[in-house]
């Protein structure tokens, strides 16, 4: 079982990477922005307290991250592993995670500010299908309209210039120290995320030394952006599950 933390600010690829790994090794993508996200699309009691700080780019507090994070791995659907994206982001998240859990490394994926900026600016979400498109690397055939569904091409409401600015600006201050206290201890592989989604992807497996994939198919079904996630509607705990 490998266990994984994957860390970097927003844009830089974290949540491809995550996808890849999961199509290769059947590990489990737990988003929490995901989770977060779908919560609000479905006016859920959390979604409703979460939705403001969410569009502003700023943190939800640790009390309902921390409750989300231990639910949805209390699952315990993650047989070969997880790879958790989006947590921890503060020193207090790192130490509740670290409390309960113990991990095989911290994946760094590093990209200059001015790039994943832009990156960020150029996201666009299908509105009916949920798949993701980047203007800069995987625009869609027809200007705004979604490849696979013919669905209406979106910006997410927190892809602003002022809420990038905010994110990356709370990821230096907030997440850096704690890259630090996994460095501490010996955790973290740095990957160079300005290069193509697939080349890191190598660079992650030769890091971590992972054997060649257990699901071969993967790439070729999803290409590398990884395909739609959907998100399932909760079950009676209130958890979140992950579907293709
Ligand atoms: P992301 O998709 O990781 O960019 O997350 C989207 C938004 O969800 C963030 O801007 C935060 O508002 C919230 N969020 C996600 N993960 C966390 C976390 N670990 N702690 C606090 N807020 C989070």
């Amino acid at each position: 079982m490998q266990k994984y933390i994957i860390m970097g600010v927003q844009g830089s690829g974290k949540g491809t990477q995550a996808k890849l790994l999961q199509d290769d090794y059947e590990l489990v993508h737990i988003s929490v922005g995901d989770i977060f996200r779908w919560n609000v699309q479905n006016y859920t009691k959390l979604g409703a307290r979460i939705k403001r700080m969410i569009a502003a780019g700023q943190l939800v507090p640790d009390d309902v991250v921390a409750e989300v994070v231990k639910s949805r791995l209390e699952q315990h659907d993650w047989n070969y592993g997880f790879v958790l994206d989006g947590f921890p982001r503060n020193h207090t998240q790192a130490e509740f995670f670290l409390e309960s859990y113990d991990i095989d490394a911290v994946i760094l994926i590093d990209v200059p500010d001015e790039v994943v900026s832009a990156r960020i600016l150029a996201r666009r979400l299908c509105s009916a299908c949920g798949l993701d498109y980047n203007l800069i690397y995987h625009r869609p055939s027809t200007p705004g309209i979604c490849d696979v569904c013919q669905g209406r091409l979106v910006s997410r409401s927190d892809d602003t210039p002022e809420v990038v600015r905010a994110r990356i600006d709370d990821y230096h201050t907030k997440t850096q120290p704690i890259i630090d206290l996994f460095r501490r201890k010996e955790l973290v592989v740095v990957a160079d995320g300005t290069r193509p989604a697939l080349a890191v992807q190598q660079q992650i497996r030769d890091m971590l030394a992972l054997d060649r994939p257990i699901t071969a198919a993967a790439h070729t079904k999803n290409g590398s952006s990884g395909g739609a996630l959907v998100m399932a509607p909760a079950g009676p705990s209130g958890t979140v599950m992950q579907l293709r």
